[in-house]
């Protein structure tokens, strides 16, 4: 295991840009008295990542992007990777993608560690051959009926590939690996929770009622912009259907079209990227080449990068530790899937670590991150012995087609 070397934060508080933009430049990156809080950021801030709006138009007209027309990244090589951060986040979904923005724009040093790739619309697997591809499925497969068979144990697949399914007694799980998380597969509604829901005792008293919720859900919306299906748009037949069924059952009144979103119009997003109308592909689930899709990575990703974060894929967290007491802090040890490594039986033996100064904020979603946690308090961390149980999901059923 490496030893730690002196903190070095030079790179840091020096006037060099970070992400290959000088902090001079005041278009690029926030200015260095704007001191914004969180409230005043989006509109005091940077509103654009010019060199991918750049990349949309030319000749002042707009066009369809090309399937190889390749996006600029947003993350690092592993290589550049400093040994010191204020701050590292794991993952890189809404959990992790929120916790980066944030601790960027409040002037932290940032380190995102993610264990899938960065890949942006046009990049995403479109037929079943390359869909397979990005399979992984782990887990117990444990049918109902097993009569106390034990279940047997798998882990096949591409082990960070984009679609992960981890199977267990009692429930499956489907989830997403890469720069955006499960963001970049899910289904774009955006619903606030009943109002019951965030009465329950359960809440702590300041997050209790839906008043103490409306702050919070006013800023994810200027975020991720949620809108209804546009009239305007083809009718969609199921949609009709759903209508029909509440107008039979008495309920004309609870039928209304959700806020999703999915981007019906193009033009730049709340970030500065970007983003073209949806072509209603449906492929939501399998992630969208169409660039409608407000995932994380055109969000909260591509902001926390905007104001300064290093974000580095195909790392795997596999445990922290708290750091030295000379040093403080916690040391967060990864597997990096580059290069095959990962074919290798002791990939998880040899592993690189980073120190995070103040705080290390866990955004694996909740599979990924109570598996961390869990090895976490194997390896020493003192962590509460109900973690992991009383664990529930949100879905009934899932379908592919
Ligand atoms: C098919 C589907 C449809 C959905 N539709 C909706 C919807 O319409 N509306 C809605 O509100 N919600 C929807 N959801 C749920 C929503 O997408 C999730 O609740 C949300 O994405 C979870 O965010 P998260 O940040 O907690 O986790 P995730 O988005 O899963 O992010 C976790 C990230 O951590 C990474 N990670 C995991 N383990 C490690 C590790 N060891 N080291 C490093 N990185 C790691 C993963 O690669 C991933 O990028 C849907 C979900 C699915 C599966």
């Amino acid at each position: 295991m490496p030893l730690l070397p002196k903190d070095d934060d030079s790179t840091r508080n020096s006037n060099n840009g970070v992400n290959g933009v000088n902090k001079q430049d005041s278009n690029a990156i926030p200015k260095a008295n704007a001191s914004p809080t969180y409230d005043t950021a989006y509109e005091n801030g940077p509103q654009l990542s010019s060199v991918r709006a750049s990349a949309q138009e030319k000749n002042g007209k707009s066009k369809i992007r090309d399937k190889d027309e390749a996006f600029p990244r947003i993350s690092l090589p592993v290589e550049l990777m400093r040994s010191s951060y204020d701050v590292v986040v794991i993952g890189s979904g809404y959990g992790g993608g929120v916790a980066a923005s944030r601790m960027a724009r409040g002037r932290q040093s940032v380190c995102v560690l993610e264990r899938g790739k960065e890949r942006w619309p046009g990049e995403f697997p479109e037929t079943t051959v390359d869909t397979l591809k990005e399979l992984h499925v782990s887990g117990e497969f444990a049918p109902g009926d097993r009569r106390g068979i034990p279940g047997k144990l798998v882990d096949k697949g591409k082990p960070n590939g984009l679609y992960q399914f981890v199977v267990g007694e009692g429930q499956n799980v489907f989830l997403g690996n890469g720069l955006g998380g499960t963001s970049l597969l899910n289904a774009n509604v955006f619903l606030e929770s009943h109002p019951d829901v965030l009465n329950m005792e359960i809440w702590p008293e300041e997050l209790r009622g839906k008043s103490s919720w409306e702050k919070y859900y006013e800023r994810a919306r200027q975020v991720l912009e949620p809108v209804e299906y546009p009239i305007s748009f083809p009718e969609i037949a199921k949609a009709n259907l759903l209508k029909k069924q509440a107008e039979l059952m008495g309920w004309s009144d609870k039928y209304y079209r959700v806020p999703q979103t999915t981007r019906f119009e193009d033009g730049p997003n709340s970030t500065g990227v970007y983003m073209r109308a949806s072509q209603l592909t449906g492929m939501d689930a399998t992630g969208i080449n169409d660039g409608s899709k407000s995932t994380t990575l055109v969000n909260y990703m591509s902001d926390a990068w905007n104001w300064g974060a290093e974000i580095f894929c195909n790392c795997e967290i596999r445990y922290v530790t708290k750091a030295p007491e000379d040093r403080g802090g916690y040391i967060v040890y990864f597997a990096w899937h580059s290069c095959n490594r990962d074919r290798f039986t002791t990939f998880f033996d040899d592993l690189m670590w980073v120190h995070a100064k103040k705080l290390v904020f866990f955004g694996a979603g909740s599979i990924g991150t109570t598996e961390i946690l869990l090895r976490s308090k194997q390896m020493g961390l003192d962590i509460s012995d109900d973690l992991g149980s009383e664990m529930s999901g949100n879905g009934d059923m899932l379908g592919f087609g």
